[in-house]
């Protein structure tokens, strides 16, 4: 099965970017069925790689841009062993912290797919039907380069195209069964639910930056907005907080919030946790924390969104602005893929002038190692993260 580009479409392929769109396919060889493996084939007949075929706007991921290179089982498991060892000489997977994301898709190369491991269970979720279709074999890799896993869950049902034709697509044990529950962050312990969570039942991309702040945190009154499974929290109450308060509208994470909190401190009443909507709880609230963190959900899932989404980083950010004690410390991000992050220091620039604010950018956060950016893919850069003084 041969994909055939549009005279001058192959030049984004010769730059590595891994997505072909179906504007660029000047016609198909074949008649390849969702998730096949297809070769791509420059318009003066350059082949230029292979990967797997979907229908939707990105026609082909690229797997390989070596043409002659075979996509077997041998391919993926080098792709995972290479995952691996660099997580390993990096320094990220120990006893301390067995929380980690393996496979960041076209970060590692591996368009379409998304690893998180927590301690012996990894949790595989498929953005592609051609990942999909090889989960089984996928699983098995996974179990046998990664020594400390022997459980692989799959989460797919919300990140696989709907509409494409699948026999099967429901989450479940691929291999094993119920693992541990608890995984280990920078030696903070989590209870991660990746039956019921959101996303693969933790955010493991937010390590680093709950390091940081971590450090900021002694004596001050914390506020973690957005706080989910309490990850900030946790860390702000080992960096010596006076006291935090986490803030979800989901009722759900609150309770997995206090489970956390507990689970490291035992009866804890440095902290509080309130089943709340965010906005209304800065609208209401009375007392000045000297330390807020701001982490919603991604604002825009697509372009069209961005507009609407950047209004709400600006009101959200003038509304902790407005309230925030004196000489006090804002950590806010956007995980939105599309606002990037001129955009969004341009949404907290303006948040800052309408709540008439000295701030000064002490930091500026991104995404962890185990998130690794493809140079030639900038759309894998998607977490931004500001860290304000303010006067
Ligand atoms: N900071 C977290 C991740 C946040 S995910 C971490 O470090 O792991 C975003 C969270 O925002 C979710 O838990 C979701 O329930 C919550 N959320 C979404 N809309 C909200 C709103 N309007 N008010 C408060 N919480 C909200």
């Amino acid at each position: 099965m041969t994909i055939y580009l549009k005279p001058h479409k192959e030049e984004s392929v010769l730059r590595f970017h891994p997505w072909v769109f179906s504007g660029a396919v000047a016609r198909i060889d074949g008649n390849p069925s969702e998730g096949e493996v297809v070769s791509v084939v420059a318009s003066d007949g350059t082949a230029l790689g292979a990967g797997h075929y979907q229908i939707g706007s990105i026609a082909v991921r690229l797997l390989t841009f070596s043409p002659n290179e075979k996509i077997d089982a041998a391919f993926f498991r080098r792709r995972i062993e290479s995952a691996y060892n660099m997580r390993k000489a990096l320094g990220l997977i120990r006893k301390d912290n067995d929380t980690y994301r393996l496979v960041h898709g076209e970060g590692d190369m591996l368009p379409g797919l998304i690893i998180d491991v927590y301690g012996d269970t990894a949790v595989m979720q498929a953005h592609s039907v051609g990942m999909h279709l090889i989960r089984h074999e996928l699983a098995e890799i996974v179990k046998d380069v990664v020594v400390e896993v022997s459980n692989v869950y799959y989460k797919s049902e919300g990140t696989l195209p709907y509409k494409a034709p699948l026999e099967e697509r429901d989450d479940g044990y691929l291999i094993g069964n119920e693992g541990q529950s608890v995984g280990c962050e920078n030696g903070l312990k989590f209870n991660i639910d990746w039956l019921r969570g959101q996303k693969t039942g933790f955010f493991v991309d937010q390590r680093d930056n709950r390091s940081l702040l971590e450090r900021f945190s002694r004596d001050r009154n914390v506020l973690n907005m957005f706080c989910y499974t309490g990850g900030f929290s946790v860390y702000a109450l080992r960096g010596g907080a006076l006291s935090v308060h986490s803030v979800d509208s989901s009722a759900k994470a609150i309770e997995l919030t206090e489970r956390n909190v507990n689970l490291n401190f035992g009866e804890c009443e440095r902290h509080k946790a309130f089943a709340e909507d965010a906005f209304r709880f800065l609208d209401n609230m009375q007392q000045a924390y000297d330390l807020i963190i701001l982490d919603p959900p991604a604002f825009a899932k697509h372009r069209g969104a961005i507009r609407n989404a950047l209004q709400g980083y600006r009101r959200l950010n003038q509304k902790a602005l407005e309230k925030i004690a004196p000489h006090s410390i804002l950590f806010t991000f956007s995980c939105s893929q599309v606002v990037d992050k001129d955009m969004f220091r341009l949404a907290v620039f303006s948040a800052a002038a309408a709540a008439k604010r000295q701030v000064r950018i002490l930091h500026q956060l991104t995404q962890p190692a185990d998130h690794p950016i493809n140079i030639y893919h900038p759309e894998g850069e998607y977490l931004k993260g500001l860290v304000l003084y303010v006067e």
